[in-house]
């Protein structure tokens, strides 16, 4: 059961229809098309729909009840016993309604943001908590001012941690969401540069995930990167945890050591950890998870078992074996100049290979100074590199940038993605492994599959 409906009349108190207070509402939905019996409907309004047009297929579908915009005319037909519950905004009804109902399970709530990290640390984190307690997270990517309400209202009445990912393109969005999950820990995992064009800069970027203390609980504690100099305004706050690489962290995280499917490195705690996943921003990401768990109470070894037996969603650094035993590395599930620099690194840290090859795409988003920012990837790039291709428009400039450095390496760039599959086909043996990293759109999979 999500609620009874005495429950959600105390929420919303402008009810119309016959109401038996007991009855129990067992689901939501927001799309009329999905099949639920003894649902709750809410309706959405989009920009190209309104989710009030489709209250009788809801009916049909299973809705007893429905949050109403009070503006809008209700069609005829409804039964008697059909719950209207009137709201000044189905929206913020949703998300008012989801702040109600953390409340009333009351769980541990941990709250992530950050540019770069954030599936990744929820993942980690989710499985750290499931150690000990029953630990509802946030489905995939869901973690805008809907998918986190969404995330809230399917966690069972039974849950002790929601682990929430905070999403943001602008000022203001993480503010709402911390607002409405109130949560027990917030972890920031780094400052990028995503959403620069609507941000302003990378201080603006500081401040808006800083927005996530908005809702923390009283005696909450802030997890950080605090390798990053942005956030070292709050360093002396009692309440903040620092996690990084250097030496005034309060967890601090070295010996890193890159295997070919997993990180290990040493915690400040003396202990030696692996993550079954790749590179030094991932080993940043565990220690996020080591001082969580710390924080809730979870004993060191079962840390390090949900460490060591990760499973994330994935084209985040994956490694795969191709046609002829190359080495693939699959991080195109997106990219920012921070995140294609982390990737480029953990190619350039991994043994055994003679041939590296990267296949960067363009890193959408980026605002005016797109070309310079995506140049600035270049300075990751080391001699350990021997072929870079670029694929799309902007990420031209990655290349020409590393060719000022080292002329001697081999630099091409195509505008289609699928020009790069004949040089590709070289490279087709063991000792070779290629990166493939661009943003979303890029759909760099497409390439990787011909490849596999
Ligand atoms: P999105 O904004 O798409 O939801 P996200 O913040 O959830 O992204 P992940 O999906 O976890 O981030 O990882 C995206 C990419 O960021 C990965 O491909 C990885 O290379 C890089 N990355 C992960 N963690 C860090 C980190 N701590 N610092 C820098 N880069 C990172
Ligand atoms: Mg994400």
């Amino acid at each position: 059961m999500l609620f009874t409906c005495n429950w959600l009349s105390d929420v919303f108190p402008n009810v119309k229809g016959k109401m038996d207070g007991d009855k129990q509402i067992k689901t939501f939905f927001t799309d009329s098309r999905i099949v639920s019996e003894d649902a709750l409907f809410i309706p959405i309004v989009g920009e190209k729909f309104d989710g009030h047009e489709f209250i009788m297929q809801a009916l049909e579908n299973g809705a007893i009840a429905s949050l109403w915009d009070k503006s809008k005319q209700l069609p005829e037909g409804l039964p008697e016993d059909f719950l209207i519950f009137y709201v000044d905004d189905t929206t913020k009804a949703l998300q008012h309604l989801a702040s109600c109902y953390r409340d009333e399970v009351n769980p541990i709530v941990v709250g992530i943001t950050g540019s770069n990290g954030k599936t990744t640390t929820k993942d980690i984190v989710a499985a750290i908590a499931k150690e000990e307690y029953k630990t509802h997270f946030t489905d995939g990517n869901f973690n805008n001012e809907f998918g986190l309400p969404f995330t809230i209202l399917s966690m069972q009445r039974d849950t002790e941690m929601l682990v929430l990912e905070m999403g943001m393109s602008s000022f203001g969005e993480i503010e709402l969401l911390s607002n409405i999950a109130k949560p027990d820990y917030a972890i920031i995992t780094n400052i990028g540069e995503s959403h620069i064009e609507y941000l302003g800069s990378r201080e603006g970027i500081a401040k808006a995930k800083l927005e996530i203390v908005s809702g923390l609980k009283k005696h909450g504690k802030l997890i950080i990167d605090g390798d990053e100099a942005l956030l070292s305004h709050v360093h002396q706050n009692e309440n903040v945890v620092k996690v990084g690489f250097s030496e005034h962290n309060d967890f601090i995280i070295s010996n890193i050591e890159l295997l070919r499917e997993k990180t290990s490195f040493t915690g400040s705690d003396g202990i030696a950890y692996t993550v079954s996943l790749l590179g030094s921003h991932n080993a940043k990401n565990a220690g996020f998870g080591i001082a969580l768990g710390e924080l809730i109470g979870i004993d060191k070894d079962k840390i390090q078992h949900a460490l060591n037996s990760l499973t994330l969603t994935g084209m985040r650094l994956e490694m795969l074996t191709g046609k002829n035993g190359v080495a693939i590395i699959n991080d195109a599930y997106n990219a920012s100049p921070t995140s294609m620099m982390a990737a480029i690194q953990v190619v350039q840290k991994m043994n055994g290979f003679s041939n590296k090859v990267l296949v960067l795409g363009d890193i959408y988003e980026l605002g005016a100074d797109s070309k310079s920012l995506h140049e600035t990837v270049a300075d990751a790039v080391n001699e350990s590199i021997s072929y870079i291709y670029t694929v799309g428009e902007d990420s031209a400039v990655i290349g020409r940038a590393v060719k000022r450095k080292y002329p001697e390496m081999i630099v091409k760039h195509f505008s289609q993605k699928e020009e790069v599959l004949p040089e590709l086909r070289q490279h087709l043996n063991q000792d070779t492994l290629i990166l493939f990293k661009a943003s979303r759109g890029m759909k760099l999979e497409s390439i990787i599959e011909e490849i596999k």
